[in-house]
């Protein structure tokens, strides 16, 4: 018999389980050794040694390679085997910083993967879904993925969407019943629920039947999602531009060999040194450090509780202009707490801290027992009933698990005494409709002890009374009037202004037995009995944030569900609201089209009372309006908007899987501030790659400009082909790498978002890199000519001093590419992984020069101390110059 076929007796037997146990810990890891992991097999991934010889394949590098066994061939053994030597360090470098890259992106893979609610000894936990075994008991709700192939045992107006396996788009309505359809398909089987489909309504638990491949999803093996793609824009134009440097820069070898060749150098050293020329001058590093420099500022950014989903995003986020953020729970704590509550023209306060279950009533001022108010005490008992949240204790302190709306009302409802078990007794749930954001209500139908039926419903007051048709007023049941709407208007604006959230509870009594089909049906001509207030204070950190967020030329716009005067109130609390801004509330924004948003949407800071629907309007509206936007958001209506955002933010703790997986970020914390953080990162991580941008090219122009000057000369060679490789491997290797650690500058908060379509070699970066380079191949040029014409013997000595001198350049230039201004805007020595990496680099070099067996390998000879005068002099000129003149135009400005 198949699982969809058998009733619950027969599943409890089959799999071995308990529907209010669950498995046990021991039996769930007998089960994982028997069935193994919950996952999905994934293509091979490339071997370690795969790595290793790609980095061999770049073409120039061959043809390196090539001309290294002629030259050995040839007799110059010592040079060849240093050449490949040094070719093989590189190729390591590539691969670790490959390997790092690959490690970094799987770190972030495991960090969003995705989680269960399980059943196990008794007590639900989150799991992660890879670890889920047959006979596990799961649970799930709106927004969730589902994690196995599971068996229904409880469905609330449970609905599937099942198109990832039938292709069918349309949500499936699930309940638990035995199927009488001969041989169902997938899509018929109502009563079953399947790994990777998800849930769009209501909420339901299953027992595990199948997992890992044996899933009806692991068997369709081409399936499988798609990987995203993550390479970031500024990778692709970085590559479109390494095919140009590689094109500009063999055309210049070819000069540089050419010219050589005229001036009557022997071939056979030109080609070797063109070809080494070649490969130093081809910036082929430049990828992966770009890819290491991201990878690593991604983690950064976990550190700060922001996990990238999307790489691209890394970049996109620099360039943010508005951020739409949720109120509840980014924007305040989401620790909701009653203070004040409502009925019939009376208003009681609730003392108490927090979610601590202990306070006592008031009116005006004066004590009074809950359970003797007639309203208030049915305002009490219906929000305990109409209720998931649970009350639990974590490390000694009372936290709510579930939804804190609803905490609050059960925290409130505690406070008077009640308690579920007491509820239970009296009542019964026999049906529920759950709370959405569209409708803001959520409804159950009761069954007390003498068999009567009722609705509950609890939700938005102002929606709520648009429900009602009559009210509890001094105990009595009155028709809702015009006049009495105004008056509960009043109540829940009152509360409103004071910043408290509020939520409404009215009743429906039901004549005889009737079933209630429908939520429309339920949720019509209802009393309404009154109103719970609760405080939600704002995050500390969010007011400091926002301020930021604006000197950085961000706009913080509020996207709320909630009361608009609420929503007004703690906006202009956290600065989010000021002078000139506007609010709208969603009523107005449904009367707009897009075009008419257009028109006011730089000015509205807050919408209030908007379905999640809203949302998609409102990003097209701001990216119509040249906007690059980050929206944030957790439930399923949600996604669009996320998907459609130029930066989608999901929540980590409160976020539905599809939320998550529409979002490039998910901020840990759920934090408005996290958001802040991640950009300051993102706009720091482009600029640490335009730092090393900066500097490996304007190395390179320097390497081919002093090889070209001196062809042009008529000069001898004055590097020698191993000394290139040497300068290339000691400066594209860990000064490149440190730069990419850098912290950012001061400003990096205090000047506009970048233009998402602005070049690398924007605000002078172009400039900077030709110049500095131009720089660096005269001084290193004319050190090499005063050492050659003092003594034109000593060929080698002055070749040394060219190669200490073009080293040294580029050793100081890197300090200069820490900050857009000069080398002395910041501290040079400010970046520890940089003075370090220039210190080895250091070593490294003074170690060729100095160290006698390394001597004749490297054509280098002892340079003797006076000339580190014109080493240094020269290598510092260029730094010197260009600090130079900013000063000078910084003092300028200043006399200004
Ligand atoms: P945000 O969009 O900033 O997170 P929000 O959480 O207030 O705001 P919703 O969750 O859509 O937005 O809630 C809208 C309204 O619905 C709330 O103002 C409240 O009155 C009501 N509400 C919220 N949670 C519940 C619930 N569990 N049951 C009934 N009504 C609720």
């Amino acid at each position: 018999m198949k699982f969809h076929e058998m009733n619950e007796r027969e599943i409890v037997e089959v799999l071995d389980t308990d529907f209010t146990e669950g498995l046990a810990e021991r039996e769930v890891i007998k089960r994982q050794k028997q069935h193994g992991l919950n996952a999905l097999e994934e293509g091979e991934k490339p071997s370690a040694l795969l790595i290793f010889f790609n980095q061999f394949k770049d073409f120039m590098v061959l043809v390196l390679l090539g001309a290294t066994l002629i030259s050995g061939l040839l007799g110059e053994v010592v040079d060849a085997i240093a050449i490949i030597a040094i070719v093989v360090i590189n190729a390591f470098l590539g691969f670790f910083q490959e390997r790092k890259a690959e490690r970094s992106l799987d770190a972030l893979k495991e960090l969003s993967a995705p989680q269960v609610m399980v059943l196990r000894d008794g007590k639900w936990g989150k799991v992660l879904s890879k670890d889920v075994v047959p006979g596990d008991i799961i649970k799930f709700s709106s927004g969730d993925r589902i994690g196995a192939d599971v068996r229904l045992i409880e469905a609330k107006s449970l609905e599937i969407e099942e198109s990832a396996l039938t292709g069918e788009s349309v949500p499936v309505q699930k309940h638990t019943d035995g199927l009488r359809t001969p041989n169902p398909g997938i899509g018929d089987m109502e009563n079953m629920a399947f790994m990777g489909t998800l849930v769009t309504r209501g909420n339901g638990v299953g027992v595990v039947v199948a997992t890992g491949m044996k899933t009806a999803m692991g068997q369709i093996a081409g399936l499988l999602q798609s990987a995203e793609t993550m390479e970031t824009p500024l990778q692709r134009r970085l590559e479109q531009l390494g095919k140009i440097l590689i094109t500009v820069a063999l055309l210049l070898t070819v000069l540089v060999v050419g010219v050589g060749v005229l001036q009557g150098h022997d071939l056979y050293t030109m080609f070797l040194a063109g070809v080494s020329l070649a490969v130093a001058a081809i910036p082929e590093g430049l990828p992966a450090i770009v890819t290491v420099a991201l990878s690593l500022g991604v983690q950064r950014m976990i550190k700060q509780k922001a996990i990238v989903r999307k790489l691209p995003a890394v970049e996109t986020l620099g360039c943010a202009s508005v951020i739409c953020s949720d109120k509840t729970g980014t924007l305040t704590q989401n620790k909701m707490t009653v203070t004040h509550a409502w009925s019939g023209g009376n208003t009681w306060t609730v003392d108490g801290v927090g979610y601590n279950p202990v306070g006592e009533f008031y009116s005006e001022g004066n004590q009074v027992n809950p359970n003797r108010v007639k309203p208030l005490q049915q305002l009490l008992t219906f929000g305990m009933l109409c209720n998931h949240a649970n009350l639990i204790e974590k490390n000694s302190e009372k936290v709510i698990d579930g939804d804190p709306t609803e905490g609050a009302l059960l925290v409130s409802a505690m406070k008077a005494g009640l308690t579920r078990e007491g509820l239970s007794n009296q009542f019964e749930i026999v049906n529920e409709f759950p709370f959405d954001s569209q409708r803001k209500m959520m409804s159950i139908v009761v069954k007390d002890k003498n068999g009567r039926q009722f609705i509950v419903t609890k939700g938005a007051p102002d929606v709520l009374i648009g429900h009602s048709q009559s009210i509890l007023w001094e105990d009595k049941q009155q028709p809702l009037t015009k006049e009495m709407s105004q008056k509960v208007q009043g109540a829940i604006d009152g509360l409103a202004e004071k910043a408290l959230r509020t939520i409404a509870i009215a009743y429906k009594p039901l004549p005889g037995n009737n079933i209630i089909l429908s939520e429309k049906e339920a949720e019509k001509d209802l009393t309404f009995i009154g109103l719970q207030g609760m405080i939600d204070p704002p995050r500390p950190e969010v007011k400091q944030a926002v301020k930021e967020c604006r000197d950085a030329g961000i706009k913080t716009v509020m996207i709320t569900g909630d009361h608009l005067i609420t929503a007004k109130a703690i906006a202009t609390e956290l600065g989010i609201l000021t002078r000139g801004s506007k609010v709208m509330d969603g009523a107005t924004l449904s009367g707009l089209t897009v075009e008419e948003l257009e028109d006011v949407v730089d000015e509205v800071t807050v919408f209030a009372r908007v379905s999640p629907e809203h949302k998609l309007k409102i990003v097209k509206a701001l990216q119509n309006k040249g906007h690059i936007v980050a929206m944030t958001g957790d439930g399923v209506n949600d996604a669009p908007a996320i998907k459609a955002a130029d930066i989608g933010v999901a929540m980590g703790i409160t976020g539905t899987d599809v939320a998550k997986e529409a979002s490039s970020l998910v901020l840990l914390d759920d934090n408005f501030a996290t958001i802040k953080a991640a950009i300051k990162e993102g706009r720091n991580i482009y600029e640490n790659i335009r730092k090393f941008v900066r500097y490996l090219l304007a190395s390179n122009v320097g390497e081919i400009l002093v090889m070209l000057f001196a062809m042009l000369l008529a000069l001898p060679l004055p590097l020698v082909p191993i000394q290139i490789l040497w300068v290339n491997l000691v400066t594209d290797g860990l000064p490149a790498m440190a730069l990419g650690l850098d912290r950012p500058e001061d400003n990096v908060m205090k000047r506009g978002p970048r233009h998402p379509k602005e070049g690398v070699f924007a605000r002078g970066l172009g400039w900077k890199v030709i110049s500095r380079g131009f720089l660096i191949g005269i001084a290193t040029l004319i050190a090499f000519m005063t050492a050659y014409h003092k003594n034109p013997d000593d060929l080698a000595y002055a070749q040394t001093v060219a190669f200490a001198t073009l080293v040294l350049a580029q050793l100081i230039h890197v300090f200069d590419c820490r900050s857009e201004k000069s080398i002395f805007a910041r501290n040079p020595f400010g970046n520890k992984y940089l003075v370090w990496a220039v210190i080895s680099s250091l070593v490294m070099v003074l170690g060729v020069i100095y160290y006698p067996p390394l001597q004749p390998i490297f054509h280098t000879v002892s340079i003797v101390p006076k000339d580190w005068l014109l080493i240094i002099g020269m290598s510092a000129l260029p730094t010197f110059l260009l600090a130079g003149s900013f000063l000078a135009s910084k003092s300028k400005k200043n006399m200004i």
